[in-house]
C-alpha cells in the first residue's frame, strides 16, 4: 500500500439503532414477534451478561412467524436513517474515508433498508458491509446464518475489525484514526477495538461501557460522530479532546 492510498480516518459502525433510529430486528420482535416485554427481559439478562447475544436474538427472530418478504416491506416503511447519516457518509466519500458497517443483524434487509435509503444502486453498492447472512428454506421459512456461529455474539465485531486493520497492512507509524459508532449489546465486541468509540445517548452501550470502564464518547446522531471525526482528522482536536466532549 503506498502512502497516498493511506485514508486520514476509517470508520467502522453498527447498523441497527446506529445508521438507522430505530433497530429493525427490536421493531419486527415487538411487532411480529414475541413482543416488547419480552425482548427487553431477554435485553436485560443480555446486558448482566446472563444471557448472550447469539441465543436471545435467536430466540427473537424465532418468535417472528411472518414471510421475510412481508418483514422487508414492513421495516422500509417504519424504520428511518438517521438523520445525519446520509451527510456524513458523502463527507467521508469526499475524504476517501471508508464507512464500514459491522452488523449483528442480517444482510438482506441492510441492504433492503440501504438501496431503500439511498435510493441509488451504485451508492448502495459502496458502503462495505458484515453481518451475518439468511438461510432460506424450501417452504419460504428463514433463520439466521451467523458469521462466527462458535461466538456468544453470532458475529463476533471484534474479530471482523482486527482483521480488517490487519487485511489492510497499513506502513509502521502511518494508520489511520480507527472510530467505532454502535448503540447496544451487540457492539460489546467492538467497544475496545478502535482509538475512538462513539456510543449512542442514553442506549444500552453507555451502560456497558461505564460499568466495565471502557473509553466512549456519546453521539445523538450522526451529525456529532461528522463533527468529532472532522475535527479530528483536520487535526483541531486530539481523540482524547473529542471523547471528553460528552453530548
Ligand atoms: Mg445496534
Amino acid at each position: 500500500m503506498s502512502s497516498t492510498q493511506i485514508p486520514p480516518a476509517v470508520v467502522f459502525s453498527d447498523w441497527d439503532g446506529t445508521i438507522t433510529s430505530i433497530d429493525s430486528n427490536d421493531y419486527l420482535t415487538d411487532n411480529l414477534g414475541f413482543g416488547k416485554d419480552e425482548r427487553e427481559r431477554l435485553n436485560e439478562e443480555m446486558i448482566s451478561l446472563r444471557f448472550n447475544f447469539r441465543d436471545a436474538f435467536t430466540l427473537m427472530l424465532e418468535s417472528i412467524n411472518h414471510p421475510f418478504s412481508e418483514c422487508i416491506d414492513l421495516l422500509k416503511s417504519e424504520i428511518p436513517l438517521d438523520p445525519g447519516f446520509k451527510g456524513f457518509y458523502e463527507w467521508c466519500k469526499s475524504q476517501g474515508i471508508p464507512v464500514i458497517v459491522v452488523s449483528s443483524g442480517m444482510r438482506p434487509i441492510i441492504k433492503a433498508l440501504l438501496l431503500n435509503y439511498l435510493d441509488d444502486p451504485s451508492a448502495a453498492e459502496e458502503l462495505e458491509i458484515y453481518a451475518n447472512d439468511t438461510e432460506f428454506g424450501e417452504d419460504g421459512s428463514w433463520k439466521i446464518k451467523w458469521r462466527h456461529p462458535e461466538s456468544g455474539f453470532g458475529h463476533d465485531k471484534s474479530i471482523t475489525i482486527k482483521k480488517y486493520i490487519s487485511d489492510a497492512a497499513y506502513p509502521e507509524g502511518k494508520r489511520p484514526h480507527f472510530f467505532y459508532c454502535g448503540d447496544g449489546v451487540s457492539d460489546l465486541s467492538a467497544a475496545r477495538e478502535t482509538d475512538l468509540l462513539f456510543a449512542k445517548k442514553g442506549m444500552d452501550l453507555v451502560t456497558y461501557c461505564e460499568r466495565e470502564g471502557v473509553p466512549y464518547t456519546t453521539f445523538t446522531d450522526f451529525q456529532d460522530i461528522w463533527d468529532g471525526v472532522r475535527d479530528v482528522v483536520e487535526g483541531k482536536k486530539t481523540i482524547e479532546e473529542v471523547r471528553q466532549e460528552k453530548k
